[in-house]
């Protein structure tokens, strides 16, 4: 069974062994229900590291979905499309990133990202912002 119905828009799957376990996430508790992993293993087509757009094959969700690039991949970081054949830009996609990020972390703290140039404040219990510092 698949829970993709339970799962938010946007979800991230932190526990993965592909993430690394030696940056804690302050918000991952807080945020916990964005910070979960797809239990679905069918889709259509097969998970793919190269491919982005998928159906889940249980409810039909239709989902943009990165994989981890191991074999056999699963699914790192998601987002829920309305309908299958919905394509999302560069902007979309790099916007929920972001904000899942933020959440990940617990947000900011209230000084700069060391990063020359940088005006975005450090996430939280970290020296970058999450521009610069990136999951996964
Ligand atoms: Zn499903
Ligand atoms: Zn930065």
């Amino acid at each position: 069974m698949c829970n993709c119905n339970k799962l938010n828009e946007v979800v991230v799957d932190l526990d993965s062994s592909w993430i690394s376990q030696s940056i804690p996430y302050q918000g991952k508790e807080a945020f916990s229900s964005y910070c979960e992993e797809i239990e679905a293993e069918e889709f259509e087509p097969d998970l793919n590291y190269s491919e982005f757009y998928y159906a889940c094959i249980d409810c039909g969700q239709a989902w943009y979905l990165e994989c981890a690039p191991v074999e056999p991949t699963f699914p790192l970081f998601g987002i829920k499309l309305k309908n299958i054949g919905q394509i999302l830009s560069k902007e979309e996609i790099e916007s929920q990133k972001n904000f899942i990020i933020i959440l990940a972390h617990n947000g900011f703290e209230p000084s700069k990202c060391r990063t020359a140039n940088c005006n975005n404040f450090k996430l939280k219990g970290k020296e970058l912002c999450h521009m610069h510092l990136s999951i996964p």
